[in-house]
């Protein structure tokens, strides 16, 4: 099998690309909130169905912009089963992080488990939108009501996501989302802050450039969190090619759902009830009733050229950098099994048919079940 790799970016043609550019050139405006950028705030606020959106340099700057933006001090309740950025920026704030435990089957925080770490110190719930699966936002909502905090959420995975046909970014004070080059939406490296209202998206407009509130004044300490005009023109073109791009990758997620089934422990993360998916992953779990457990699975996909990865893995609280942090010094059970048994399969629109069934193929080869998948 010719190797794949886990994800690939949505690359239009070139040529489409020029025109974008030339405007740029025109316009001899690179960055600082131009005409490009203002474009692509505007056409994905449309998109994605909020109202305040910023555009940030990437998702990590997203959170650490979002946090200063809630003017906050304690601790924050969040996941240890994410991509580390999570944690880092709240670290980075100068806050608190308290991992609280994941829903077993979802992969989601626990509301149970949030509300059991909520202490008279806690300032903020950041749950993350695990794989694009919305989180149990109506419970979080409800803890976060009765303590007076606000929910930052990491929605890096839920570009697009729809619950009820309602954007799951317009849950919680804030969302962040990153437009990495692996997301389903990218910019290169980009990302984005969507806000409740106005007030919130100026402070943030404000933090993201410097904290500058006019041309001489800055009212907080900010950073350069900008966005350039040749990244939004990138955000542009990806835009006009994102219908396809998703349906593709649900045509793909659905041809793995039916090669996979009924192959005895492995167990398809599910997506959730009324909820329209991004795709952005194809999550499965190793249980004990597969021949090889996860790390050996891993290892013979990776051999075969299949590349495969163990997202999330480690937990943020197993990584080196935090293991001696007492925050680390957690029981979370739920994300260790998770952890332990997590595997994601190549999923992005230019993935074909053919290499789909051969990853089928494989995974069904070694439960010697040798039938056409
Ligand atoms: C990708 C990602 C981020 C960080 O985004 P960058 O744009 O790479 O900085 C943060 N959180 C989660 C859950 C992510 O997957």
């Amino acid at each position: 099998m010719t190797p794949v790799y886990v994800t690939q970016p949505c690359m239009p043609p070139l040529g489409e690309f020029i025109p974008y550019l030339e405007t740029i050139w025109r316009n001899k405006w690179l960055s600082n909130a131009g005409p490009v950028h203002e474009q692509l705030e505007a056409e994905l606020a449309q998109y994605l169905g909020v109202e305040h959106i910023a555009l940030v340099a990437n998702g990590m700057i997203a959170l650490t912009i979002a946090l200063q933006a809630l003017e906050i001090a304690g601790e924050v309740i969040t996941t240890p089963f994410s991509f580390v950025a999570t944690s880092n920026a709240i670290l980075a704030g100068g806050l608190k992080p308290v991992f609280a435990d994941v829903d077993p089957i979802t992969c989601n925080l626990d509301p149970d488990a949030v509300e059991a770490a909520i202490t008279p110190h806690t300032v903020a719930i950041l749950p993350v939108h695990c794989f694009g699966r919305p989180c149990d936002t109506v419970r979080l909502a409800a803890i976060a009501e009765r303590h007076g905090i606000p929910i930052l959420y990491d929605a890096a995975h839920a570009f697009a996501v729809r619950k009820s046909g309602v954007s799951v970014l317009r849950e919680g004070t804030m969302s962040t989302l990153s437009f990495h080059a692996t997301k389903v939406f990218s910019t290169c490296e980009g990302g984005a802050i969507v806000c409740r209202d106005k007030a919130l998206k100026d402070r943030v407009t404000s933090l993201r450039n410097f904290g500058f509130i006019d041309q001489e004044r800055t009212g907080m300490i900010g950073i350069n969190g900008k966005m350039s005009e040749v990244h939004a023109a990138f955000g542009l073109l990806q835009l006009r090619h994102l219908s396809a791009a998703l349906d593709r990758r649900g045509a793909i997620d659905d041809r793995y759902r039916r090669g996979l089934a009924g192959i005895p422990g492995l167990a398809i993360v599910p997506t959730g009830d009324d909820v329209l998916a991004n795709h952005g992953y194809f999550p499965i779990l190793v249980e004990d009733a597969y021949p090889l457990d996860r790390d050996g699975l891993h290892r013979v996909l990776t051999a075969k050229g299949i590349g495969a990865r163990r997202y999330f893995y480690p937990l943020i609280v197993d990584m080196p950098a935090y293991r001696g942090l007492p925050a680390a010094a957690v029981s979370v059970p739920n994300a260790r099994r998770i952890a332990d048994r997590i595997l994601c399969l190549p999923i992005f629109p230019d993935l074909t048919d053919d290499i789909v069934d051969g990853i089928v193929g494989t995974l069904r080869e070694l439960v010697g079940d040798r039938k056409a998948a």
